[in-house]
Order: structure tokens, then C-alpha cells, then sequence
């Protein structure tokens, strides 16, 4: 047998995540392996969380990274809050929010669905009537960035509306994170959780999520434990919270901690506020150049993301065709359609680094060569 190293191709990442890694975040990657106890690694890691409670607008002490990717951090927020019987208002309007359902179930919960269109936001009237309907609902969840579609919702006025009716709160800020505005502590959101490859691009395999007072008290008030060895966070905040006496409950990913630490240190220079005009300003200018080819968005102005755009695929053009050409002849990655729009429409990311001019432009002239 004779394997040799394995030298990726350079691609330019412009699907739904992940988004690419600057030299940079892979320089940081590759210095010296510390034990995961080293002082100086758990400094790094005490960074980590004040960077994390800077880009998710939190003071919130319970701020940390999961080791694993997103759907770790969704299943830790629920397998955390959600307890056997528990009647739990889920919004779909996407992929993910089917995810959070299936996450419910498994907890032993009730998902109570409120259900919107694909491409649509959540319904703010149709929370409220559900939270009518269930007054023992006790947590609502709903997805901020549904990267399936590419529709932000009104996580603030939702949040409020949950609040009103007593229950809390889970919001998916996979995508959202860092692209567009999210603000933790002002909004009132309860359990937050994100992932390392979309507009942070770190590599993907972490999962930055924050509970405030609200939440930490529903789970250290738990009647049974939470299922979930791994994601139970009163022992996973015996290695991340312990002030200087951090315990082992698992090796930390290290080199992939230092990624995200230096993704992180990338956003505290840019500004988070600086950040969030980017994305919209590199969206704006893709919106302009694909009008100019005759595609079209999915998902209404006032609602569209930034940084995920879900336009729809022109007719003539092959789906698998077009994206395999893009690959093999431009080194470029679009997203298909997931679900009920695979074969309707592609989606095209704009994501943290990747969010660029340069970017746009490519994105476009590549489309309209294989076009
Ligand atoms: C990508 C994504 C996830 C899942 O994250 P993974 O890192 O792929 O596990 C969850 N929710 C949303 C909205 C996402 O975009």
C-alpha cells in the first residue's frame, strides 16, 4: 500500500458552509499541540469565552464552545432544557426547524409545530395564537437563520412573545452569528447555540453556545438528568467554568480551539457592527449582478439573509450540471436546494471571509460562462 498525504484542491466556498478559512485561521491551526490543561491553553480558552460573549452580545457566564459541530450545540440546548413531558412550541420554516422537533421527541418532550412556508420568516401572530392555544407550553424554539432558504426571522419580537407567555427560549444562530444582527442579552434570548463554519469561518467542528441565569436555573433544577452524558452541561461547566481548577471531563479539540480563537480575534478587529455592513454590502451587490443575469431570490427583500442567498435556478439550466461545472472548471462550491427546493433553487453563501467583492464578481462571471 502506498497512501500519500492528501492535498485538498483550493476551492472558493460559496455554499451553505462550510465558508473558507483565511491562511491565517489555518496558520493558527497548525502551531504546537498543548495538553488541554496547560495553563497557558485554558488563558486561551478564558479568551475564547470573552471573545465568544462579544460576538453573541452576552454577559451571560455560561458561554462556551461544544466540541462538535452545530448539531451538537442544538442538541446540547435541548437535551439540556428540554425534560420528559415537556411541551415545547417548535417554528418551522426550514430544515432545522425539523431538526429541533426531532431533538423534543427525543428528550422525551412535546413538539407543538407552528409551521410557515419554506422561504418565508416565522409568523409572529402564529407563535402567539399557538402560545394561546398551549399555556403549559414552557420553552419556544425557532430558528434566527434558516440556512435551508435563506429567510431571517425577528428573533427579538419573538423572543418578547415567548417571554409574554411565560415560556423560554432556544434560538439556531448557526448562520446568523456574526452576518447579521443578533444580540443576545438585549433580546432576552435564553439558550443560543452557533457553529464555527458559517460566518465565523473557523473550520467546522465546534459549536459556540451562551444560557443565561433563566436557563442555567432550569437545568440545575432538572427533576431526572439529562440523558446526554457528553452535552450535560453541570459537568461540562466543571472543565469550562471551574475558575483555575478546571477537571477533565474531555480532551478539548485544541488545534481546532485555536482556530476559532483566532476567527474570533478576526471579528474583534474588524468590529461586529463593521462586519454586519459587510455581509449586507456584498449581498446587495450579488443581488444586483444576478437581476442582471435574470435570477431571482426566493425569499422576500425584507427578509432575506445576507449572507446565505437562495436564488432560484433559470430555466434550461441543469441543476447538477451547472454546480458539478462550477466545481470542476472554476474551483467554486454553491449549495444545492435541500428538501422540498432541491432541483429549485441554488444557494449561494456570502459567509464571514468569504463575504468579499472579489467573491461576488467571481461568483457571477463563473455563473454566466456556464450559463
Ligand atoms: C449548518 C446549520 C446547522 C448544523 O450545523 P452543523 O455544524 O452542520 O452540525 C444547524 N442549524 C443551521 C441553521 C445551520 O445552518
Amino acid at each position: 500500500m502506498s497512501i500519500s498525504s492528501f492535498l485538498p484542491p483550493r476551492r472558493t466556498l460559496m455554499g451553505p458552509g462550510p465558508s473558507d478559512v483565511s491562511d491565517r485561521v489555518l496558520q493558527a491551526m497548525a502551531r504546537p499541540t498543548l495538553g488541554h490543561l496547560d495553563p497557558a491553553f485554558i488563558g486561551m480558552m478564558n479568551e475564547v469565552k470573552t471573545l465568544l460573549q462579544y460576538v453573541f452580545q452576552t454577559q451571560n457566564e455560561l458561554t462556551f464552545a461544544v466540541s462538535a459541530p452545530g448539531s451538537a450545540g442544538m442538541e446540547c440546548c435541548f437535551a439540556n432544557l428540554v425534560e420528559c413531558g415537556d411541551k415545547v412550541i417548535v417554528c418551522q420554516n426550514g430544515v432545522f426547524g425539523g431538526r429541533m422537533k426531532e431533538n423534543v421527541e427525543r428528550c422525551g418532550g412535546t413538539a407543538v409545530m407552528v409551521e410557515d412556508n419554506w422561504g418565508d420568516a416565522v409568523d409572529p401572530e402564529k407563535l402567539e395564537a399557538a402560545l394561546k392555544a398551549h399555556p403549559d407550553a414552557v420553552l419556544v424554539a425557532f430558528v434566527h437563520a434558516e440556512t435551508s432558504t435563506g429567510a431571517q426571522s425577528d428573533a427579538k419580537t419573538l423572543v418578547a412573545l415567548a417571554h409574554q407567555y411565560g415560556c423560554l427560549t432556544i434560538v439556531d444562530a448557526v448562520t446568523s452569528l456574526v452576518g447579521t444582527p443578533l444580540l443576545v442579552d438585549e433580546w432576552g434570548i435564553d439558550a443560543i447555540y452557533s457553529g464555527s463554519q458559517k460566518c465565523l469561518s473557523a473550520p467546522p467542528g465546534l459549536s459556540p453556545v451562551s444560557f443565561n441565569q433563566r436557563a442555567a436555573e432550569k437545568i440545575q433544577g432538572r427533576q431526572s438528568k439529562v440523558q446526554s452524558w457528553f452535552l450535560d452541561l453541570n459537568l461540562v461547566m466543571g472543565y469550562w467554568g471551574g475558575e483555575g481548577k478546571r477537571a477533565y471531563h474531555h480532551t478539548a479539540p485544541v488545534n481546532c480551539l485555536y482556530g476559532l480563537h483566532e476567527s474570533l480575534v478576526i471579528v474583534q478587529e474588524e468590529g461586529l457592527e463593521n462586519s454586519w455592513a459587510r455581509h449586507q454590502q456584498n449581498h446587495l451587490a450579488l443581488h444586483k449582478g444576478l437581476q442582471q443575469l435574470g435570477i431571482g431570490f426566493l425569499v422576500k427583500e425584507a427578509h432575506r439573509l445576507p449572507q446565505l442567498n437562495s436564488v432560484f435556478i433559470p430555466s434550461g439550466a441543469d441543476d447538477a450540471e451547472v454546480r458539478t461545472r462550477l466545481l470542476n472548471e472554476f474551483d467554486l462550491e454553491i449549495g444545492a436546494g435541500l428538501g422540498a427546493l432541491a432541483g429549485k433553487v441554488w444557494r449561494i453563501g456570502l459567509m464571514g471571509h468569504a463575504s468579499n467583492q472579489k467573491n461576488v464578481d467571481f461568483c457571477l462571471n463563473a455563473l454566466k460562462a456556464v450559463l
